[in-house]
C-alpha cells in the first residue's frame, strides 16, 4: 500500500485560463495513458472545471494526480484519473440511470451528468452532512441543478429509483452491500474498490441473468464506506 502527500494549502493564484489549460493537458495526458478512451468521457472530462470542486486553498492543486481533502469527515476528492479509471470499465453512457455512492466534492457527479445526458438521471448519495453541504453548493454554483442529491447512507442505496443501469461507490467496502446489488438492473455494471486482506481491489460487478460476474481492474486506495454495508460499520 502507498499513500498520498497532500501539498500544503495556499491562497489560489492560478487564472481560469491557466486551469483551463491545465484541464486539456490532463485529458490529453489520460489518453495517452490509455485510461480515458471514449469520445463521451473525453467531452465530459473537459467540459467539467474540477476547480470549482475544491476547496479554495487547494484550488491551484486542481489538475494534480492526488485526492485532496474536503469538509467533512474523511472525504476527499479523488485523482483526476480515477474517474475514466471508474467510467470507462463501467460502460457509462448516454441515457443512463446512474447512482454515485460518495457523492464527495459532485465532481464525479457532474461529470457523470454530462456522461449521461437530457436523457439520463444521476443519483448521487453522501453520508456526510458538511461534505454534502459542500457538493450541492459546487453543484449549484457550477449549473448542474438536475442530480438528485441525497445526504444519507448509501450503502443501503435509493430503492425509490431503482433499478439503476450503472452504480459506483467511490469508498471501499468489505463487500459489495447486497442493496446496491439488488438495485442494480440486470444487464447493469457495479463498480467499487473492495478490500482483500488489506488490499483494495477496483471490481467491476455485472448483474446477468445468471448471476452476478466479477472482474478485478486494478488496486486502488479509497477511504473506507461507513454505513450499516460499509467497511466500518456505524450508523
Ligand atoms: N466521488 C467523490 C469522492 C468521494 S470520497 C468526488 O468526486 O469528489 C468518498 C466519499 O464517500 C466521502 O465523501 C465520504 O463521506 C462518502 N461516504 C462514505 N461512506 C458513505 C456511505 N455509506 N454513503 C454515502 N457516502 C459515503
Amino acid at each position: 500500500m502507498y499513500g498520498w502527500v497532500i501539498p500544503p494549502p495556499k491562497e489560489p493564484t492560478k487564472t481560469r485560463q491557466e486551469l483551463e489549460a491545465e484541464r486539456i493537458a490532463k485529458v490529453n495526458y489520460l489518453i495517452r495513458e490509455g485510461i480515458l478512451k471514449s469520445e463521451r468521457i473525453i467531452q465530459a472530462l473537459l467540459r467539467v472545471p474540477r476547480e470549482d470542486f475544491i476547496p479554495r486553498q487547494y484550488r491551484d492543486y486542481a489538475y494534480m494526480e492526488v485526492p485532496l481533502p474536503l469538509p467533512g469527515e474523511g472525504a476527499t476528492i479523488s485523482c483526476p484519473h480515477s474517474y475514466p479509471l471508474f467510467y470507462e470499465p463501467l460502460g457509462l453512457d448516454k441515457g443512463h440511470k446512474f447512482l454515485e455512492i460518495g457523492l464527495g466534492s459532485g465532481y464525479g457527479a457532474a461529470v457523470a451528468r454530462e456522461v449521461v445526458g437530457p436523457d439520463g438521471l444521476v443519483v448521487a448519495i453522501e453520508i456526510d452532512a458538511i461534505t454534502f453541504a459542500f457538493a450541492e453548493d459546487n453543484l449549484k454554483r457550477a449549473g448542474y441543478r438536475d442530480v438528485v442529491l441525497i445526504n444519507k447512507d448509501g450503502s443501503l442505496g435509493y430503492p425509490e429509483l431503482q433499478p439503476f443501469d450503472r452504480i459506483s461507490i467511490t469508498a471501499a467496502c468489505s463487500t459489495v452491500p447486497p442493496p446496491l446489488i439488488e438495485q442494480l438492473a440486470t444487464g447493469g455494471k457495479l463498480i467499487s474498490p473492495v478490500i482483500k486482506n488489506d488490499v483494495q481491489n477496483l471490481v467491476l460487478s455485472e448483474k446477468t441473468t445468471s448471476g452476478i460476474k466479477q472482474r478485478i481492474i486494478c488496486e486502488v486506495l479509497y477511504i473506507p464506506l461507513r454505513g450499516i454495508y460499509g467497511a466500518t460499520p456505524k450508523r
